[in-house]
């Protein structure tokens, strides 16, 4: 734990174990922070708050400008460190480092660009004024399917802005988090303004970030249940919430797609990260006169996919966090097929050459998925392609906007004007049109209905972190 600039020496008894989920193997033995650790954090942040404010732009840049630089130097070290925690393939991990780096970049230059400004008033006597300035004290939690850029992702903004800020990483991925800080702490941030509290269970720690006053911010990336106990909770003191929650996208191959294309883009997309991301494609809607095309395509891409741990070369498909995800997987796969779903590959936890002790589940394709599945409606977070065949354009629509959720699509067309009909009609904040990464640091994230509340990134990002204040002057 990282609290008022000192870093916490835990008691013996006040730890929790971190394991490696590709070997079950415990790497290391982290501090394990309650309401005392949380409460003193935020004493910290809030203590620390008004100084942060205070500093010009230019300073709170400087400071992320450097942290950039430090996390690209070290780059080769968290990925390693990801790999080990996580279980994503060193390639992914290094990816993923540099996607982190760039929210610290990203946010250096926004932290410049805070602007308010003034409007015509209709007397000739006043003035109006806006002025943006920081929200305050923000509580911040963090998932473990991306264990370095989330974190980046809230704090980089948070602090461009002049926000204080405590973080609670997820209990899989301390390590990610502390070897963060580290880089947050060598950059010489003044002590307070980022603060770390990792801990076993998030209950107590969620619990002072809804309950004390001085925090004024929650943001989340997580599980849609947990999101919405959160922003009822926060209700209470009418907290501001950023949420990034849970998603089911549709990945839509339209009938003048390239089907090759389309499927070598799903099965980068759909493996990447072994299934576990929120804008993972959920429900594949091929049109039939392109799937046999498009899953001979899939398979053979599929076939080729070796599992194993992350540091192994060669690796595409890492171990699932832990035994109740792949259990999850599981069951998903087994309903659909009881349903009629067909097993073009896969469907079965992987036991041989000593994955057995990690949790891994194998590449799998699901053909003649229906809306009677489980998996059609839940989000998988697994290693599984779920085909849905269709005939009639114009269903499309409604048949992909048909969930709760509304984070991430992908649409595969040729012709422009379909592809941007679909782009504006489907419920969705993030559209990948012909591609399968439309994120970056400079471009809003974020998801519509149950899928959360606000943007991360872009120049929505800092947005979240600042009040408007408005000035009405009298001249009288
Ligand atoms: P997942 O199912 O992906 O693990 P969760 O929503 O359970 O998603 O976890 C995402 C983050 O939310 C983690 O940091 C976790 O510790 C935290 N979290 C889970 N439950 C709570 C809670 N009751 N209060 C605060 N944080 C929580």
């Amino acid at each position: 734990m990282f609290i008022n600039g000192q870093w916490a020496i835990p008691e013996k008894k006040n730890t929790f174990t971190v394991l490696n989920p590709a070997t079950g193997e415990t790497i290391a033995t982290v501090p394990d922070g309650g309401e005392k650790e949380t409460r003193l954090a935020v004493t910290a942040a809030h203590d620390a708050l008004d100084t942060w404010a205070a500093a010009t732009a230019y300073r709170r840049s400087d400071f992320l400008y450097r942290a950039h630089t430090l996390m690209m130097d070290n780059l080769e070290h968290l990925a390693q460190t990801m790999t080990l925690e996580q279980g994503k393939p060193i390639k992914a991990a290094r990816n993923e480092v540099k996607y982190g780096a760039d929210f610290l970049l990203w946010f250096a230059e926004e932290a410049k660009r805070v602007y308010g400004r003034t409007i015509p008033s209709a007397r000739s006597d006043q003035r109006f004024m806006v002025l943006k300035q920081p929200v305050g004290v923000v509580g911040a939690i963090t998932p473990w399917n991306y264990p370095v850029s989330m974190i980046t992702r809230k704090v980089a903004p948070a602090l461009a802005a002049g926000c204080t800020i405590v973080l609670k990483p997820a209990e899989a991925t301390p390590l990610c988090a502390i070897e963060v800080f580290k880089l947050l702490e060598k950059a010489g941030l003044p002590a307070g303004v980022a603060n770390l509290v990792t801990a076993r269970d998030p209950n107590p720690v969620g619990e002072v970030f809804l309950t004390d006053e001085r925090v004024r911010k929650l943001t989340f990336t997580g599980s849609t249940q947990v999101g919405k106990m959160l922003a009822r909770e926060a209700a209470a003191q009418m907290k501001r919430v950023s949420l990034e929650l849970g998603g089911h996208a549709p990945f839509i191959v339209c009938k003048d797609a390239d089907p090759v294309h389309a499927a070598k883009g799903l099965s980068l997309l759909k493996f990447l990260n072994t299934g576990q991301a929120c804008i993972s494609p959920n429900r594949i809607f091929v049109h039939e006169s392109m799937k046999e095309p498009f899953l001979k395509e899939l398979s053979s891409r599929v076939f080729k996919m070796k599992a194993g741990p992350g540091s192994e070369a060669g690796v595409s498909i890492g171990p699932l966090v832990n035994d109740t995800a792949v259990e999850k997987v599981d069951n998903q796969v087994k309903d659909a097929v009881a349903k009629g779903a067909k097993l073009v590959t896969g469907g079965f936890r992987l036991m041989e050459n000593g994955l057995d002790k990690g949790h891994f589940y194998a590449p799998t394709i699901l053909d003649n998925v229906t809306p009677e599945m489980l998996i059609y409606r839940e989000e998988t977070f697994g290693p599984v392609a779920p085909v849905i065949s269709y005939q009639d354009e114009k269903e499309l629509l409604t048949m992909a906007n048909d969930t709760r959720y509304g984070l991430a699509a992908y649409v595969y067309s040729q012709n422009l004007s379909k592809a941007m009909l679909l782009f504006e009609g489907l419920n969705f904040g993030i559209i990948g049109i012909n591609d399968i990464n439309p994120t970056s640091a400079a471009a809003p994230f974020g998801g519509m209905k149950e899928s959360g509340l606000g943007r991360e990134g872009a120049i929505e990002g800092i947005e979240e972190y600042l009040e408007t204040k408005l000035g009405g002057f009298s001249l009288k």
